[in-house]
């Protein structure tokens, strides 16, 4: 029988280094499940081409893709320096709005025009993904005058962070409403906002995804303080979930972490809302064929805390080694899955599906299952199953070639794309088991636990499991 491959979904991020169809393809046969379109970066042309080709090698590998359209969210950057600025510890560097800045000598302009309302003496500012960093002496006018604390090159519209203050910017500037359009225009699988703070970010993006007629899952970035004071609130609100510990890092400080990446984890695990852990998880990748063994734990590690899916940024976007990094996860996570038992968490509803989950769960437990079926129309039943985090793979049957796309974040599910079943549910039962056995997936005598809702065809009403021996060839 053919593995059935890793159950952690492997988000890659499309850049420079991985977008030539070959690439692609080279991706996806290494097990990326998600690609993830940066929108801080890159025109739009450029984007809708990378659609097109993602598209054009999943089709032709007849592989489901998730296509993750990532918004830039309220990021501060600083302005245009040609040449870079070098900054030496005891400096001092002038902070005004980008708009009063006309090129006073060792000054930057940055684009937040309320930076002198709202810093004071001894306001922490950071720069470049805090690799350089400053301190607040005193604020004149328009114009913040700050210490240099830890120096460095100081580049052109890097990002600038404020870890302590409570930002007057909006959860989405104009140029998220215009990539938002973009993106439902393209028809994209998933949409992330950045920087989120608070659940009414997402209520704003769902409303306008709502009054443009779109029906988009919507996932938050978790990266600023706000937003893991407003944890429960905010996962309540998404689809899915990503512990983005770039941001995250900058805002809170690395040693945080580890430990908010845990808790953010097991939140999401217990709703049974797919998270997504991100950032340098094989970053001496970008130029090393090899990951350090820290970077392999750690990516190891997410998984054992239980993570849906791995991201890869610059491996995959700007590095030497886009289709390595990807295989390097792919191992990782088959190595893990194939010793740990991962927890199941008891669901946290009282109706039929929870029932039935719990059923699913008994029953993984007592007996082989060589796969679990489940027939799905909105992608629920197969989501039901991947939050018990059976033994056994989930193989989703779904008519949507949208819910075809969208399950490929869900741990161990195996999206199959496939029309509507007809008949009664032995004809239905015969028409999965040829495709099994087709698939390679399965031999006469395995063992498969088929759950679904009957009748078929209407979405949400998950209520049965047949256990079913595949019979043998006549
Ligand atoms: P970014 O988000 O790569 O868009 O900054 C991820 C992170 O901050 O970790
Ligand atoms: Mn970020």
């Amino acid at each position: 029988m053919k593995p059935l491959l890793h159950c952690t979904k492997i988000v890659a991020t499309i850049g420079p280094a991985s977008d030539s169809p070959d690439i692609m393809r080279k991706m996806l046969l290494a097990g990326m499940n998600v690609a993830r379109l940066n929108f801080s970066h890159g025109k739009y042309e450029e984007h809708a081409e990378r659609i097109k080709r993602l598209r054009d090698a999943a089709e032709e590998l007849n592989l489901p893709l998730m296509l993750l359209q990532d918004l830039q969210g309220p990021k501060i950057r600083v302005g245009d320096l040609p040449e870079g600025m070098m900054l030496n510890e005891g400096d001092s560097l002038t902070l005004v709005p980008i708009a009063d800045y006309t090129g006073q000598p060792n000054t930057v302009g940055i684009d937040y025009p309320y930076v002198a309302e709202e810093a004071e003496p001894g306001t922490r500012v950071l720069l470049d993904d805090g690799l350089l960093e400053l301190r607040v002496e005193k604020v004149d006018g328009n114009a913040v005058q700050c210490k240099v604390v830890e120096g460095g090159l100081l580049k052109s519209r890097k990002g600038v962070n404020f870890p302590t203050l409570n930002l007057r910017l909006p959860s989405m500037t104009d140029k998220d409403k215009r990539d938002l359009d973009f993106g439902i225009e393209q028809g994209v699988d998933l949409i992330s906002l950045s920087f989120v703070r608070k659940p009414e970010d997402i209520q704003a993006l769902k409303a306008l995804l709502k009054e443009k007629g779109a029906s988009i899952p919507v996932l938050a970035k978790l990266e600023k303080p706000q937003a893991i004071a407003n944890l429960e609130a905010i996962v309540d609100e998404c689809d899915a979930i990503m512990v983005a510990r770039g941001d995250l890092g900058v805002e809170m400080s690395p040693e945080k972490v580890p430990l908010i990446q845990k808790r953010i984890i097991r939140l999401c695990n217990q709703k049974g809302i797919p998270v997504i852990t991100a950032t340098q998880m094989l970053d001496s990748m970008i130029h090393n064929p090899r990951p350090t063994r820290a970077e392999a734990s750690d990516v190891a590690n997410a998984i054992i805390d239980g993570t849906d899916a791995v991201m890869l940024s610059g491996e995959s976007a700007i590095g030497d080694y886009p289709v390595e990094s990807v295989k390097m996860l792919a191992r990782i996570a088959t190595e893990v899955e194939s010793s740990i038992q991962f927890i199941n968490h008891p669901p946290n509803r009282v109706n039929d599906a929870a029932a039935i989950s719990e059923a699913l769960h008994a029953i993984d437990e007592t007996i082989n299952l060589q796969c679990i079926v489940a027939f799905t129309e909105t992608g629920y039943t197969a989501q039901l199953a991947s939050e018990e985090r059976p033994k056994a793979p989930i193989v989703a049957y779904t008519p949507n070639p949208k819910i075809y796309h969208r399950l490929s974040l869900n741990w161990g599910v195996r999206p199959v794309l496939m029309p509507g079943f007809t008949g009664n549910i032995i004809d239905v039962v015969n028409q999965i088991e040829a495709d099994l056995i087709r698939r390679n997936y399965v031999v006469p005598g395995d063992k498969i636990l088929i759950m679904g809702g009957i009748p078929f065809g209407i979405a949400g009403n998950t209520n049965f499991l047949k256990i079913h021996t595949i019979a043998a060839k006549s």
